[in-house]
């Protein structure tokens, strides 16, 4: 739902080999050559990226001499050939949320204090973790500083240096790795008087960095600079010779990302290019395709019919139904009534035994707190859908994991909770005793939206969210 990122991922065209930079975390792009549309396909929720390196064999020999002039070492006499290494370290990112109640107290002159009505917010933290994902004591500390430069991450390793590098392989472990990103990501965890806590979207990257070692000799014998391959500067001079890395039993069993095609899999007409979007609809023979770990999946889009001028334009909505336990009987609106009534729209009629069903907008949305605000409003009004013929209708992309949406579903189902319990629910305990909620597999519905003033407005319940806050 939301846009943190300020990466870039490089790939080479796979029809006129040009090379094309685009946002990480968009997932389709369009060749300005030669206007060829391809898909990065991930197959698994663990990412894999290499860092190019614009290094070779006559530059190297230019850092090296100026290093060694800076740190004051007599200049090489002899250089041997330089070696290049991809070190692996791991990044961790997402964003952390957090429900609390608040209530603000003012205190009078006289020391009298008056409290207001307790509400709740919704505090969220993005947060990027780096560390490194081998423990070799020659490469301590080149991790730091990753964070502060914007990296080229390029899904399969530079052309010009296969068979070049040597790949390091972490020895610390995919799942080693995410247990210490959870556990960094404590401190920021636990919210004081938050009563719920969720990360959500987290992805985790393997990085392979380039460092070039450059053995040289001088009128002392010796020696070898470790050089960063992305900032093309020495990390360190060290006195010997350059013995290599051994073989470490790391591991390798996180696949590349691919680029393929991007068209119609039913058809063969080319799809829209659509940035990050996951859903594309093919204007050829109006299918829907949700891109998933293997490539795309059909998926049938629901446009929700609406009365009225046809000048709106349709944004995509995740819709979920729910249960109380795998399997289990769904969720009504009676039910809903009977556990989060005061939450829920006085509109609804409450004797309907209809599915109670949740909504999480799927479009990019700026502000996380209004994001949230719009989820819960159109929750609570639970519209009285009817749908209708796709065709030709203007849609929004939709950017967000189905997983993801289905983890600010749940978060929404506390927010409801703990605005119709106020009084009692204030802290971790009292969740504890709340029935949790599990989801059926998501629903992308299409809704109707329309400029309000400020405001872009849902046009079946009339929620609202702030326009600026819905880019594009
Ligand atoms: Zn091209
Ligand atoms: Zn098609």
């Amino acid at each position: 739902m939301f846009d943190s990122s300020s990466e870039k991922i490089r790939i080479n065209c796979t029809q006129c080999g040009a090379p094309i930079t685009f946002p990480e975390g968009d997932h389709s792009v369009k060749c300005p050559y030669c206007s060829k549309v391809l898909l990065l396909i991930s197959p698994q929720r663990v990412l894999k990226y290499y860092l190019n390196t614009e290094l070779d064999e006559r530059s190297i020999k230019f850092v090296t001499e100026g290093a060694c002039k800076r740190l004051r070492v007599p200049l090489p006499t002899q250089f041997y050939d330089p070696k290049l290494y991809y070190l692996p370290y791991w990044r961790f990112r997402g964003a952390h949320y957090s429900l609390l109640i608040d209530n603000d107290r003012y205190e009078f002159e006289d020391g009298t204090i008056l409290e207001t009505e307790p509400k709740v917010n919704v505090i969220s933290k993005p947060f990027d973790l780096n560390f490194p994902g081998t423990n070799i004591e020659t490469f301590r500390n080149i991790f730091m500083g990753i964070r502060s430069r914007t990296l080229e991450l390029c899904p399969t390793m530079p052309e010009h240096l296969e068979g070049v590098a040597k790949i390091i392989q972490p020895d610390i472990l995919m799942d080693t790795a995410r247990e210490m990103a959870y556990e960094r990501t404590g401190g920021i965890r636990n919210q004081e008087r938050a009563f719920y806590n969720e990360l959500i979207g987290e992805v985790l990257t393997l990085v392979y960095m380039p460092i070039w070692v450059s053995p040289f000799i001088n009128k002392e014998g010796m020696f070898h600079l470790v050089i960063d391959g992305l900032a093309k500067k020495e990390l360190s001079l060290n006195k010997g010779e350059w013995r290599g890395i051994a073989e470490t039993d790391g591991f390798d069993s996180i696949a590349s990302q691919k680029i393929v095609p991007h068209h119609c899999p039913e058809c063969g007409a080319d799809l829209p290019a659509g940035g990050s979007a996951i859903t594309f609809h093919c204007g050829n023979c109006g299918r829907g395709w949700h891109l998933q770990q293997n490539g795309l999946a059909q998926k049938e889009f629901l446009f929700a019919k609406h009365e009225g001028f046809d000048d709106v334009s349709y944004y995509p909505f995740w819709q979920f139904e729910t249960t109380f336990a795998h399997g289990a009987e769904l969720l009504t609106y009676q039910s809903a009534m009977a556990i989060i009534g005061s939450s829920l729209s006085v509109f609804i009629d409450d004797s309907s035994d209809e599915i109670f069903k949740f909504y999480i907008p799927g479009f990019k949305i700026t502000n996380p707190h209004s994001a949230w605000k719009f989820a819960a409003d159109l929750t609570r009004c639970q519209p009285d859908l009817e749908y209708r013929d796709s065709m030709n209708v203007k849609t929004a992309p939709c950017s967000l994991e189905e997983e993801e949406a289905g983890e600010f579903a749940r978060a929404v189902w506390y927010y409801l909770l703990s605005c119709s319990s106020k009084a009692r629910f204030r802290d971790f305990g009292d969740v504890n005793s709340v029935p949790d909620v599990y989801f059926r597999p998501g629903k992308i519905v299409y809704l109707p939206m329309k400029e309000d003033g400020i405001f872009l407005r849902e046009q079946i319940s009339g929620s609202g969210i702030q326009k600026k806050g819905v880019p594009g």
